[in-house]
């Protein structure tokens, strides 16, 4: 199917073309109809599907159907707003406006935390799309910088991952100042009990769109689970990364200090490594995902907060140094693989006291995922590591305790 039997106005349709997009992805195929219909949408996409593109064609598409709403003192009014659950993707969504919106004299403009506000209240002042963390938006919406009177449309960006984090309660902050309903899209990478218990007050008659089986890890993505004794993880993935000649590797860490220590010891093994967590502050993790981008840097270690929402071009590898606590992170993490139809490798370095954690990931993907030994790091069988009391069986109802009462800490 080619674009232009989508009806998408001509200006967006030159773009797609320059971009080298030569047909929509299965998500825009069935979003974009829908959302011009003037439906509620509640998506089950993951990152990786063109879902960005898949919302934000049709509302850039509708919002050129009339003309910008100013007040006398000439300020425009926001008529699209798009939550999201990290600064990042706050960047690439809004990247992603400005790209596809580059012909058509419409202006976007940004609500994050970490970033001066002075700036972000002149932009969002002068903004008809506006793409925020439910934070920084409850900030300015406090401070009256904004105003939804002619607020026409809103998207849910990654709400699992919203909800994940904890901005429930926000959400239902900037719900209450929002005055009219307004066409609602949903998009979320798991389409859980949860999500469909927000959506239900949030989306009316929604079209309902799946591209892929719920949970299910994109299927160009190779998975391989190597069994490793823990002692070892950090000099095998010095090793596997320089014997294959990977670059561009996104390395999952679960702490911060895991993930400063691992790249301490990367980089003494010669591999240019850079961490990238929430301690760094703005300026510093755009420049390592330039740096990354570029290739100056090669491996990226990261934790599941910060790497949320990043996407980079031409990843081929991701390795988690252990399993995520919470089973849906698994299907996050590898899916900054396989993007848009190319191929990944997902590796993960398990070791004992990732046993019940990988029960739940291959319970949620429904799906056996067979261990492996790398030459050279085989586990020493011998060996028993003691289960750390995070990952007991009472650790793991606990756990299962907290997601299922929404409690899970922020
Ligand atoms: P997303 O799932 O929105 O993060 O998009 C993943 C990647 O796919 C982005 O780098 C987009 O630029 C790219 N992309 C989106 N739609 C298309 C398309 N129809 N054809 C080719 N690439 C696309």
């Amino acid at each position: 199917m080619a674009f232009d039997v989508l009806n998408l106005a001509p200006q967006l349709l030159g773009t797609l073309n320059e971009l080298g997009y030569r047909e929509p992805t299965p998500i825009q195929a069935q979003a974009i109809p829908a959302v011009l219909e003037g439906h509620d949408v509640l998506a089950g996409a993951q990152t990786g599907t063109g879902k960005t593109a898949a919302f934000s064609l049709p509302l850039i598409h509708k919002l050129m159907g009339s003309e910008p709403v100013e007040t006398e003192g000439g300020r425009r009014l926001v008529r699209a707003l798009v939550l999201v659950p990290t600064r990042e993707l706050a960047k690439q969504v809004h990247d992603s406006f400005v790209l596809y919106g580059k012909d058509t004299g419409l202006q976007c403009a940004m609500a994050y935390g970490g970033a001066c506000i002075a700036t972000q209240v002149k932009a969002i002042k002068q903004a008809d799309v506006v793409i925020a963390t439910p934070g920084r938006l409850l900030d300015h919406l406090r401070k009256k910088v904004l105003n939804f009177s002619a607020l026409q449309y809103l998207v849910f960006d990654e709400a699992d991952r919203m909800l994940d984090m904890g901005f429930k309660d926000e959400i239902r902050d900037v719900l209450r100042q929002i005055p009219n309903k307004c066409q609602t899209l949903l998009f979320s990478a798991t389409l859980s009990d949860a999500i469909y218990r927000f959506a239900k007050n949030l989306l009316a008659s929604p079209k309902r769109i799946e591209v892929a089986k719920p949970n299910t890890a994109a299927a160009k993505i190779e998975q391989r689970i190597y069994a490793v004794d823990s002692d070892s993880k950090a000099s095998m993935v010095c090793h596997l990364i320089n014997a294959s000649d990977w670059h561009q590797v996104l390395i999952f860490s679960r702490t911060k200090q895991g993930a400063d220590k691992l790249a301490e010891t990367m980089n003494k093994a010669g591999i240019a490594t850079k961490a990238f967590h929430g301690d760094l502050s703005q300026k510093v993790r755009e420049t390592v995902l330039k740096e990354f981008s570029e290739g100056d840097v090669r491996v990226l270690v990261a934790t599941d907060v910060a790497a949320r929402g990043l996407d980079i071009e031409d990843l081929n590898y991701v390795i988690n140094m252990e399993l995520p606590h919470i089973a849906e992170d698994y299907v996050h993490r590898i899916g900054r693989t396989g993007r848009a139809g190319k191929d990944g490798t997902a590796v993960t370095l398990f070791s004992n006291d990732d046993a019940l954690r990988l029960e739940e990931v291959e319970t949620l993907l429904d799906t056996r995922l067979a261990q492996q030994w790398y030459p050279g790091f085989e586990p020493d069988l011998t060996k028993f590591e003691e289960p750390s009391r995070k990952n007991s069986r009472s650790a793991a109802k606990q756990r299962a305790k907290k997601r299922a009462f929404g409690k899970k800490k922020r």
